[in-house]
């Protein structure tokens, strides 16, 4: 069990110096989105996450959720902080000001979420869910039904879920069975069983709105024959008030490696005469409308690797602090807290790099993202709207997969006692399994990298990137600071194999598909391991710029220079590993039949 504190400090230099914000509030839309407001929302988030979330998070671990005759019931204290959440305004703090929201850019938006999973990861995932309800009713609800739902939603007065999965349509979604008869009224009765629903029941709302995948009777098969559907638990006046019990009910939750206290529901619609529900936007096209929230999605579910991440380098560090074993290995000092022994420190570090190398991944792309929203100009406007897709599998795959190593390490450091339940380790990186699942696992995520994000403009979006990082490495190649200098030698060379794997890709994509598809997760690793540490020389590059200036705070300014030498010097390297795997292709799986298995 560890306190949480929000490294407010790192978040505001990566908002301002790699996402940049104040460039940002000089559009109409984000005027409000000053340095000063950035301070005064994240110190009040700050607060809020670390004295009424984060202490629930071991303890509604424990106690999970339960399914009851009347439904799903949180664990205890679940209700009064989620109303707190509400009546403070964090549900709505991205959502626009003409539906209660708060309408702060992604680049503001992006530390709160942060800190909302950090302190407390099984919590977040509810908020999550409704935002990303809202984006779609936003994208695709006809007015009458975003008068009757949104206002609600922002507000958090009744939470949303997404019903995508189906026992035989996880990953591949042209699978999916749920159908949708049309009804006289216009309406339509909703039939089919969603599994794996986060959220689907619970007792902190009086109501749920439900946005369900199902098939038209006329549909054709695939992907492009699935329509999306508003199902709610209970249906809605035109005045909002709540009418009939829906026939869509939680039968039951499952019982899982981590996140106890988020309720995984199986949900069953239409078993007693078909369940409530309106079509969203046009026929046949729910697929198309999910993939338009998909960016927000991935990347807040990169977020949560960011977040977990960072919450077990906290523990793990204050744990190195106190424990003693051992003597000082270069002094001879006898009987010293762990965090003098140097493997310690590595770890230590290792954890801090990481994240902060995926935390600037991520401002960096919500700021890219917010920036394809106001800028007008067409040519720029995708630019950017390439650059954040293009980061988008980046992130999600980048923060996940670091998150299980990095609680991993965190669980390392605390010895035997990591082990242990009680010391709240291990739940870090129980919670953090899930990441590199949902929302598309790592295997999905490389191919839309290299199959969708890669080829589809022939490979501008990387070419352009390939000369930012060439720059960033050529600029600490040319400072007078000798770390400086290491990083900018590292990252060019990490470059080098980057440009020769994603060559290695182009030539083999159509004579070669068996050794690119094997080829994918090994590409997205080295492209996770090059970006990090090109945002993180930008930062350093940025850090001694203060540190020449004689501005700000010198600690931080040398620890962000020192953290980005070691990410330099530890992590870098591992891009001409992974561009070798690349280059392998499947030459060995090749060979490999059935019976060998
Ligand atoms: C706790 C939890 C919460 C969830 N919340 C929700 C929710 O709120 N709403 C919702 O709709 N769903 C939810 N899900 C479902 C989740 O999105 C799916 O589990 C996920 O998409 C993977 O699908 P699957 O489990 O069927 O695995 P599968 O699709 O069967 O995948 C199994 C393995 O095969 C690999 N694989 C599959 N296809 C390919 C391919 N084409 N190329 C390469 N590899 C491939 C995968 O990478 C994976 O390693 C949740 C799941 C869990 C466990």
């Amino acid at each position: 069990m560890s306190d949480y504190r929000a490294p407010v400090k790192d978040m505001r230099f990566v908002m301002d110096e790699l996402a940049g914000l104040r460039e940002l509030s000089q559009y109409p839309d984000f005027a409000e989105a000053t340095t000063d407001m950035a301070d005064a929302i994240l110190d009040e988030a700050a607060k809020f996450t670390s004295e009424v979330l984060a202490p629930l998070n071991w303890t509604g671990d424990r106690e999970g959720c339960k399914l009851t005759p009347d439904g799903v019931v949180t664990p205890t204290g679940w209700k009064e902080a989620y109303k707190a959440f509400c009546d403070a305004g964090w549900n709505g703090i991205s959502c626009p000001p003409d539906h209660a929201g708060h309408g702060q850019p992604d680049t503001i938006a992006v530390a709160v979420k942060e800190m909302i999973q950090s302190s407390n990861m099984a919590f977040s995932l509810g908020p999550l869910l409704t935002t990303g309800a809202v984006e779609a009713l936003l994208t695709c609800a006809s007015d009458e039904l975003k008068a009757i739902y949104l206002e609600k939603m922002v507000t958090g007065e009744w939470t949303g879920t997404m019903n995508l999965t189906e026992p035989q349509a996880g990953s591949d979604l042209a699978l999916i069975r749920s159908r949708a008869e049309p009804q006289a009224d216009g309406s339509y009765k909703v039939f089919g069983q969603k599994i794996f629903i986060t959220y689907g029941d619970h007792d902190m709302t009086d109501n749920i709105v439900h946005l369900v995948l199902a098939r038209l009777p006329d549909a054709p098969a695939g992907v492009r024959g699935i329509s999306m559907f508003l199902v709610p638990k209970f249906l809605a006046n035109a005045d909002g008030s709540l009418g009939a019990r829906n026939d869509a009910y939680c039968v039951s939750i499952e019982h899982k490696l981590g996140i106890h206290a988020s309720p995984t529901c199986v949900m069953a619609y239409g078993d007693n005469g078909g369940a409530v529900g309106y079509l969203l936007g046009e026929a046949n096209r729910g697929l198309e409308y999910m993939f338009i929230m998909m960016n927000e999605a991935r990347l807040g579910v990169g977020l949560q690797g960011i977040a977990l991440g960072e919450r077990a380098y906290q523990q793990a560090l204050a744990f190195a602090r106190e424990r003693k074993q051992g003597r000082d290995a270069l002094t001879g000092e006898a009987l010293v807290t762990i965090d003098r022994h140097p493997d310690i420190r590595r770890m230590l570090m290792l954890m801090k790099s990481r994240v902060e190398a995926c935390r600037a991944m991520a401002y960096f792309t919500s700021g890219l993202l917010d920036r394809a929203h106001v800028i007008e100009d067409a040519a720029e406007k995708s630019r950017n709207l390439y650059l954040a897709e293009f980061m988008i599998p980046i992130v999600k795959a980048g923060g996940t997969e670091m998150a299980i190593e990095v609680t991993s390490h965190g669980i390392q450091i605390h010895g035997g006692m990591g082990f242990i339940e009680e010391t709240g380790a291990a739940q870090h990186w129980r919670d953090s399994r899930i990441t590199t699942i949902y929302e598309g696992t790592t295997g999905i995520q490389a191919n839309d990298l290299v199959f969708r994000k890669l080829m589809r403009d022939q490979g501008a979006t990387a070419r352009y990137v390939f000369g930012e990082v060439a720059a960033t490495s050529k600029a600490l190649a040319a400072s007078s600071r000798p770390e400086l200098q290491v990083i900018g030698k590292r990252l060019g060379e990490a470059l080098q194999a980057w440009i020769q794997a994603t060559e290695w890709l182009a030539a083999n994509a159509k004579t070669g598909l068996s050794g690119v598809l094997t080829a994918a997760v090994p590409y997205l690793h080295l492209s996770v391991t090059v970006c990090g540490g090109w945002l993180m020389g930008k930062a350093a590059l940025a850090a001694a710029g203060y540190l020449d200036q004689g501005a700000g705070d010198p600690v931080f300014y040398r620890a962000k220079i020192a953290t980005a030498h070691f990410y330099a010097d530890q992590m870098l390297p591992q891009a001409a590993s992974y561009a070798a795997t690349v280059l392998a292709g499947d030459a060995a799986l090749a060979a490999v039949t059935d019976e060998m298995f």
